[in-house]
């Protein structure tokens, strides 16, 4: 029987006719999005034979928790494949980085989830899962103004995004999980013909965009998905890309000593970006092995903000759950703890 999760309204309504009324599905629809109740059995006011339909959340594996609250979570699909999922907290809110696939086809050179390959794409209940899974496990209230959910996992977003529209579309349902897609951010390497399908949909992520290079041929060598879909062009559907009225375009950064962190670099980068609407998050890079990079001193990621901030905002981006693999850029199933954090 195919699961609840990740069924849409006229879908279960579907899947339950002939037999069951409409509100059948409406009562199903309800537990498992709105009150995020992973296992129908608790649900005293649907009939038996319902009560045994499987909610189909992916199962915890494993979850490693960080001296800073950040929690990485190694999640088992239905087929026995694992994907990672974060949790991070801060403060009154929290953020949930989910997977779009299971492993990852673009080699960026300094990303760990690279070395996986591409295992598959996720089906839209196992994007959504993710989210179901980790609320109930934070015992996080209803109230879904306090949560944000970044697609930057595993995975490239736009190479799965049909599954993940739908997903978008389960996650801000007003009547479901509730997530204003204001509060959704979807993170892509820069597949030019996607970011023109995502533009034309009515409910969609905001976008974030891993530029990752001051140049076309730096990025060339970064992410080798640049001889496909130039930078220049990159930058050309960007302009073009129709923001709403609270949208700004967000670039992701990440600085490798010695290869792209100079001044020389941030001063291009603000060429690049001039004409957009758009804010960049610099990334210092977390390490891992296989790597071939090395991180920046702290104060060359400040003088890089110093001289992009004259003209466009840009934040630090502090990383998240290092010493479990959980920051940016590891998610490669690590199974062990080398980094200490004192
Ligand atoms: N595939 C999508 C989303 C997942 S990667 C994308 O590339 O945008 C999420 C972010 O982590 C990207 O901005 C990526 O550039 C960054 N990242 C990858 N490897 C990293 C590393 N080793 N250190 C820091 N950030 C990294
Ligand atoms: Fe894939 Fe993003 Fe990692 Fe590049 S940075 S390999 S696109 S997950």
């Amino acid at each position: 029987m195919q699961p609840v999760v990740g069924l849409e309204l006229e879908e279960l309504q579907r899947a339950l006719a002939p037999e069951w009324p409409k509100f059948r599905a409406r009562q199903l629809y309800d537990a498992v999005y709105r009150r995020k109740i992973s296992d129908l059995d608790a649900v005293s006011n649907l009939p038996k034979r319902l009560r045994s339909w499987p909610v189909g959340l992916p199962a915890i594996e494993k979850r490693y928790d960080s001296c800073d609250g950040t929690r990485r979570y190694l999640l088992r699909l239905g087929d026995g494949r694992t994907i990672e999922t974060v949790w991070m907290p801060e403060g009154e809110r929290s953020t949930i980085c989910i997977s779009s696939q299971a492993g990852c086809p673009v080699n960026c050179r300094f990303c760990l989830t690279a070395l996986l390959g591409l295992e598959r794409n996720l089906t839209a209940g196992e994007i959504v899962g993710q989210v179901l899974r980790v609320a109930e496990d934070n015992l996080l209230e209803a109230n879904a103004d306090r949560v944000n959910i970044v697609m930057m996992g595993q995975g490239e977003p736009l190479l799965n995004l049909a599954n993940v529209l739908k997903a978008t579309r389960l996650l801000a349902d007003p009547d479901g999980i509730a997530i204003s897609p204001r509060r959704i951010t979807l993170s892509t390497s820069g597949i030019i013909p996607k970011i023109e399908e995502l533009a034309r949909e009515p409910v969609r992520p905001k976008l974030a965009i891993s530029l990752n290079a001051s140049s076309e041929e730096q990025r060339r060598e970064l992410m080798p998905i640049t001889r496909k879909y130039h930078l220049a062009d990159l930058i050309e559907a960007c302009r073009k890309y129709p923001l709403r009225p609270w949208e700004k375009l967000t670039f992701e950064y990440v600085l490798l000593k010695g290869v792209n962190d100079s001044d020389a670099d941030a001063r291009r980068v603000v060429k690049l970006l001039a004409r957009l609407n758009a804010k960049l998050n610099l990334i210092a890079l977390n390490p891992g092995p296989g790597i071939p990079y090395e991180t920046p001193e702290p104060a060359r990621v400040a003088a890089f903000q110093h001289i992009v901030r004259r003209s466009m905002p840009c934040f630090i981006r502090k990383p998240r759950g290092l010493d479990v693999f959980a920051a940016c850029g590891q998610l490669k199933r690590m199974e062990t703890v080398p980094l200490t954090t004192s």
